[in-house]
């Protein structure tokens, strides 16, 4: 049995952290949508009874550390299959970058096997499974523009955006995301408009959206990587309506209404930031 499935890369439209646990663990609240940038995740099963990750990416463990290999050795300790696994990942989403790339493979593996194998679980138990792996696992299971709060574990699907187009632009850093949050407790925390945001998207107000976006964690990165700035100014002077990071970053996006406003400012960022993309935003996560 073999199977291709595409797994998008996530942006985050809001990001606010309402708590920090005693413990350091996170209370999220974040809008969260998945966008075209996809990688490309091959399952095919084997008669050994290994599980085997391959990747085109120099910078991807192929051991337990890979999201992918933990994800699939959950998924065959919980149902019970026995199978030996070959998983290919063909990288497009920039690694370590706040698009939830390794997140999203994880939930690509869960839903394929769960499709191979016919062991109908639910998408509510794949995202639980997911939880273990990582906190943006479960939206990745869901896949669709969403509110995640609680750990991750909550999930709201909400009603697709109105038209929109985002242009990415991956300065050369990587970030990695527990040393941001750590850095929370030492910071006097700006909450976003999270229910500006949540309005916007209900009444597919394109103009409310983009003023209500936020990101808790911009001020934190970007004061170790004044280039986020400078790129956020950059977007905006090239004709995006409003632009800001995602995740813990490094990547930044902008937003534009329209596919002909999107496409100039992707060839202006382009002479300045050698990483961008220009995509919409999907309402589905891994597809086949
Ligand atoms: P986060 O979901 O924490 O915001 P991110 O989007 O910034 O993550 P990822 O590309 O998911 O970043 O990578 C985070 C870490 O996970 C990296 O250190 C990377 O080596 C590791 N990793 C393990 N498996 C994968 C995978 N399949 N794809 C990408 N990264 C992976």
């Amino acid at each position: 049995m073999k199977r291709i499935v595409r797994a998008p890369a996530k942006l985050n439209l809001g990001l606010d952290v309402p708590y920090t646990h005693p413990d350091g663990t996170i209370e999220w609240r974040m809008v969260m949508t998945s966008i075209g940038l996809s990688d490309h995740v091959q399952i095919e099963t084997n008669s050994s009874s290994r599980i085997r990750i391959i990747s085109d990416s120099g910078f991807l463990p192929n051991d337990k550390r890979n999201l992918a290999y933990q994800a699939a050795h959950l998924f065959l300790r919980h149902t019970g299959v026995k199978s030996g696994l070959t998983i290919t990942i063909e990288k497009s989403i920039p690694v370590a970058a706040g698009l939830g790339g390794g997140s999203s493979d994880a939930a690509a593996v869960l839903r394929t096997l769960n499709e191979m194998f016919a062991t109908g679980l639910s998408l509510a138990e794949m995202a639980k499974l997911g939880l273990a792996i990582d906190s943006d696992v479960p939206y990745c299971v869901y896949g669709r523009t969403a509110l995640v709060s609680g750990r991750g574990e909550i999930v709201t699907p909400l009603k697709s955006l109105p038209k929109m187009w985002f242009i990415l632009a991956k300065p050369n850093v990587s970030v990695s995301t527990p040393r941001i949050v750590r850095r929370l407790r030492h910071i006097q925390i700006d909450h976003p408009d999270i229910d500006g945001l949540l309005a916007g998207i209900m009444q597919s107000d394109y103009h409310q959206i983009v003023a209500s976006m936020g990101n808790t964690l911009e001020p934190i990165t970007t004061a170790n990587h004044p280039q986020i700035q400078v790129i956020k100014e950059r977007l905006l002077k090239y004709g995006a309506d409003g632009s800001q990071m995602s995740g813990s970053g490094p990547t930044v996006f902008g937003v534009c209404h329209s596919e002909s406003r999107a496409r100039r400012v992707y060839n202006s960022i382009s002479g300045f930031c050698h990483e961008v993309y220009v995509t919409q935003p999907i309402n589905h996560g891994a597809s086949l």
